[in-house]
């Protein structure tokens, strides 16, 4: 294997003028460094450090800053699913090298938004095999816009670019472990796959299941709101209330939590719905108050309304 990269800085994501976009001041206080670019939250990647959290045998979840990453490691070689930013690529083959003295083969691109990508180049140029939805990979080699936060995710380099691609799913047979990758999009984005861990039981669901509140649904570039709960139900009819979940961010989690989560988006969807049936404006839903009983927390309740909004005027 080639030797590691030296980290660059997060060329990738550059941020544009500020106050184009509802709602976005709001959502960047809230959700902070969850999923900001260090450019527009001022975000010290030095001070980030990687936590190792065991989950089960030789399946690990890394998380620093950015989404949660899984990792199986074993005679075959080293699988990881996300790579959060490239400033933290070094401290993640560090963590990794703690588990393991094999360099990683594979990286699994849930989805492509930076803070789940932004580490393919350093891991691409190092020898990994980046594997997407064809979805993704198509994103990844242009320029992107994420309306929500303002900012501008560039094109990848050929060697940040997924070798593989799939529509369905993609089936791994490594350390013992059959892992299936499967297409559950359009929900975050339009080309969003989790990853099942069978033998082992545990599933890394990427954003379609987040723990940080009203989550983020990129409605502008293909994300869907029905789509997130019908990948939810689909998620849980192939797990079990013993698999342990890995989030696209947060703690480890149970099925439960995935169902509470389903049902949170499911409920405040329905009341969405039921108010364009009747006839009203999108300041009067959100005046209706549909996200009441659920936390204020994650995207800006206006804002995450509007996406729900979109996605029901617009449907997929
Ligand atoms: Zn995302």
């Amino acid at each position: 294997m080639p030797a590691r990269s030296d980290s660059t800085p997060p060329a990738h994501v550059e941020t544009r003028p500020p106050g184009r976009t509802l709602g976005v001041s709001l959502a960047v206080a809230l959700i902070g460094a969850t999923l900001m670019p260090t450019s527009a939250m001022g975000q010290d990647f030095d001070s980030v450090q990687i936590a190792v959290v065991p989950v089960t045998g030789s399946i690990y979840m890394l998380q620093g800053s950015g989404g949660n990453i899984g990792v199986i490691v074993g005679a075959d070689g080293t699988f990881i699913v996300d790579d959060q930013y490239a400033p933290l690529t070094d401290k993640i083959a560090d963590a990794i090298e703690g588990i393991t003295d094999d360099p990683v083969d594979f990286v699994i691109n849930t989805h492509w938004h930076f803070d789940h990508t932004g580490g393919n180049e350093n891991f691409g140029g190092m020898g990994a095999v980046i594997v997407s939805h064809e979805n993704s990979r198509r994103r990844m080699t242009t320029d992107q816009l994420v309306e929500l936060f303002d900012t501008e995710q560039s094109a990848y380099s050929p060697e940040g670019l997924p070798k593989i691609t799939f529509d369905e799913s993609v089936r791994f047979h490594l350390n013992g472990e059959t892992i299936d990758v499967f297409y559950v999009g359009p929900a975050h984005t339009d080309g969003d796959a989790v990853v099942y861990f069978r033998e082992s039981n545990v599933m890394h669901t990427g954003d379609v299941f987040v723990r940080y509140g009203l989550p983020f649904i990129d409605q502008p570039n293909g994300g869907d709101v029905d789509g997130i709960v019908e990948a939810v139900a689909e998620i849980a009819r192939r797990t079990d209330a013993e698999t342990v979940f890995i989030p696209g961010h947060g703690p480890l989690s149970s099925r439960e939590d995935l169902l509470a989560f389903g049902d949170m988006v499911a409920t405040i969807r329905d009341r969405v719905r039921e108010g364009i049936a009747a006839g009203r404006s999108f300041d009067e839903i959100v005046a209706s108050n549909p996200t009441r009983g659920y936390p204020e927390e994650g995207i800006e309740t206006r804002a995450f309304v509007r996406l729900v909004y979109d996605s029901l005027v617009e449907g997929r």
